[in-house]
């Protein structure tokens, strides 16, 4: 029999970002996190610490487009991605994939370059399965296995705590009716617009995710929690490969936001829903929220996939 881990094992430790406050520096008020770490002082008294975002490349975002014909009318999806590496990190170790039906981000987390092994070992593994035409829960943990075995045999990936979260949803066309699919390993997420009102799908695999549900952490006390950057889960040699998954029917006008945490850390769920009102085209909707999350800071690798959904009859 498998000796149980101790509890401790199974938690990552994300690369620790101090947290200091400051004034909100851009965009209407309640958009943005409040919490910072900029490490830089505000010598004009402004309130405004962020350096200037000159020499940093924005990422250009493109909206691309599929029909999906149905026996009975079609779905059309439109989608853009972008990921940076942010304004305080030294390398990208988010990773996206977003083709039909399959879109992901992974967020890497280990020493050297162990996170960016885990997040691009993972999407080429995901990457594999759409290529071969069968995306559903049994084909994702196969390639999440086999990504965990690139991760475990990597040479520069050999650190315990080597491993990435991954994130996303998927269309599934079995059945009588088409579903999307979300899954998730870790504390990046999924959202949902829908009816005009913003819901995060994906339930965070994080120690202050646990805390809230057990009633001892408010919301806003797991925005400043000091565990803020420890997950429980995540895809890695010592975890299960099985995501979580959430059901949802296919609903016209939908838009999902499938993103790392480097976007929530700089946005708050107002903040994103803001500015997917703002851009009904997902590039646009993209490159501003990713323009805002680098403007209030960029602490971490920013990746975000905007999503719409057009369903017709
Ligand atoms: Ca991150």
């Amino acid at each position: 029999m498998r000796p149980s881990p101790r509890a401790a094992d199974h938690l990552i430790e994300r690369a620790s970002v101090p947290r200091e406050r400051r004034l909100a520096a851009f965009g209407p008020p309640g958009l943005i996190r409040r919490a910072q770490s900029l490490g830089c002082e505000d010598r004009a008294g402004t309130g405004v610490a962020t350096p200037p975002m000159e020499g940093h490349r924005v990422p250009e975002a493109a909206t691309r487009r599929r029909t999906v014909p149905l026996p009975q009318g079609s779905i059309e999806l439109a989608w853009a991605a972008l990921t940076d590496v942010g304004r305080r990190r030294e390398v990208n170790q988010d990773a996206v994939f977003a083709e039909y039906p399959l879109f992901v981000v992974a967020d890497g987390m280990g020493g050297h370059i162990g996170g960016e092994i885990a997040s691009s070992s993972t999407v080429n593994r995901l990457e594999a399965i759409v290529g071969s035409g069968s995306v559903n829960p049994k084909t994702i943990e196969k390639a999440l296995a086999k990504a965990v075995k690139d991760i475990a045999s990597h040479p520069e990936a050999t650190d315990d705590g080597t491993g990435t979260t991954v994130t996303g949803v998927f269309l599934e066309l079995t059945g009588d009716e088409p579903h999307w699919v979300s899954l998730n390993i870790g504390d990046s997420r999924v959202y949902l617009l829908r009816d005009d009102t913003l819901v995060q799908i994906t339930t965070d695999h994080s120690v202050v995710q646990e805390l809230v549900a057990a009633g001892r952490l408010s919301p806003e006390e797991a925005e400043h929690h000091p565990y803020g950057n420890v997950i429980t889960r995540a895809v890695g040699p010592s975890d299960s490969v099985r995501p979580d998954y959430i059901r949802l029917d296919v609903l016209d006008g939908d838009r999902f936001v499938v993103c790392s945490d480097g976007l929530t850390k700089e946005l708050t769920d107002y903040g994103i829903q803001h500015f997917l009102r703002e851009h009904e085209d997902p590039a646009d909707a993209a490159a501003a929220m990713m323009d805002a999350a680098l403007e209030n800071g960029g602490r971490d690798n920013v990746t975000v996939i905007v999503l719409n959904v057009t369903r017709t009859d």
